[in-house]
């Protein structure tokens, strides 16, 4: 490759480096594989680097199957070591902290055999001077058991300052494996925990659940036509004004590409119809502007599918109700809000 950055570079920049990249070597442009793509350009990530070289210098296609292993080869399982790396570092700090306390439980038992020597030798009934001598060393035995203490303080602080910038690595960690780096929502692997939780809540509470399975109409058009950037744009637009309409425990999430689901604790699905017709409405009737010409985009609409969570049901099926209702509005020309219960 001829361009290598690095990560002090802002973000932006290393997108525009990227993105020709994308273009030229055919790949499609999905968040996973722009994150490929930023690594590569960003140049930090060396076993990735070289497999992409490789692949260009065979002239071999990035097919779906070679993308999608490069994300799992080299990026997935990057956080993962990072992941791997706190926990080992986590142990450690554990370790020296069961070391440092042993220590100072030694010091203590040593300083109270002291004390008992001393009490004893009290016991016999000493002069002045020998009470004198025995007070100056036991002062002086005290004095070191205060800065054993001391000591064991300062450790004990550190390491506690370290775990919080553990804690604090091990949240991005977790923040960035769960949310969508486009639009800033919950990601897919995120989406499958919430849903998976929020059934089991309705299962215990007996409370109703719902699911909005939404795309964006005729969204390939909008990249075509005013290029990838702008659809990007798109998309981080519709994701604020989902959250926008949405209220409460309502959790939005990109389902992938150009498709988000949102999922509908304790909503009756006569609510969930209102709300998906709501943000259909919303959607459908929001102007947008390119920021450099002022050029208004065509009306960019969705079509969404709604579902109710039946009891004991398999999630699969729960999503796969919403996804029929969103099929029906898509073939029903677009821009609708179809109910998945009654198909
Ligand atoms: P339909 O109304 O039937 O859903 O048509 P569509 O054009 O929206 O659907 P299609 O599946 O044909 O195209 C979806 C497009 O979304 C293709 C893909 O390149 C684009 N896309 C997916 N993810 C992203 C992204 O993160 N950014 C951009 N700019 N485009 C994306
Ligand atoms: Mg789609
Ligand atoms: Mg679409």
């Amino acid at each position: 490759m001829t361009t290598k950055l690095n990560h002090q570079k802002p973000a932006s920049e290393l997108l525009r480096f990227a993105l020709p990249l994308i273009m030229q070597n055919g790949v499609p442009p999905t968040p996973k594989n722009y994150t490929i793509w930023y690594e590569y350009v960003a140049g930090n990530n060396k076993n990735l680097v070289a497999a992409i070289d490789d692949l260009i210098k065979k002239q071999a296609a990035f097919s779906d199957q070679i993308n999608s292993e490069l994300y799992s080869n080299y990026i997935a399982c990057e956080q993962e070591k990072e992941i791997e790396h706190l926990r080992s570092e986590l142990q450690k700090i554990l370790h020296e902290s069961e070391e440092h306390i042993s220590d100072a439980t030694d010091e203590a038992s040593r300083y109270k055999t002291k004390l008992e020597d001393h009490t004893a030798h009290l016991n016999t009934g000493l002069d002045s001077n020998k009470i004198l001598r025995v007070i100056d060393a036991l002062s002086s035995e005290t004095q070191e058991m205060v800065n054993t203490n001391s000591n064991l303080q300062t450790k004990l602080t550190n390491m506690s300052q370290e775990l919080t910038g553990l804690r604090h690595q091990l949240e991005m960690v977790h923040s960035e494996l769960m949310t969508d780096a486009l639009t800033g929502l919950m990601n897919r692997k995120s989406f499958d925990c919430t849903l998976k939780e929020a059934a089991s809540i309705s299962q215990e509470t007996r409370s109703n659940l719902c699911l909005m399975m939404i795309d964006v109409d005729h969204f390939k058009r909008i990249n075509d036509n005013y290029g990838h950037i702008v659809g990007d744009e798109v998309l981080r637009f519709i994701a604020m004004k989902m959250k926008e309409v949405i209220k409460g425990r309502d959790i939005v999430s990109r389902f992938g590409g150009e498709e988000f689901a949102i999922i509908l604790p304790d909503t009756p699905f006569s609510g969930a119809l209102h709300i998906a017709e709501e943000l259909r409405k919303t959607i459908s009737t929001s102007k947008l502007r390119r920021k450099s010409s002022q050029q208004t985009l065509d009306n960019i609409t969705i079509s969404i599918g709604v579902a109710r969570y039946r009891l004991h049901e398999d999630l699969d099926v729960f999503i796969h109700r919403a996804d029929r209702g969103l099929y029906h509005a898509k073939h029903n020309g677009r821009n609708k809000v179809i109910d998945g219960e009654k198909l």
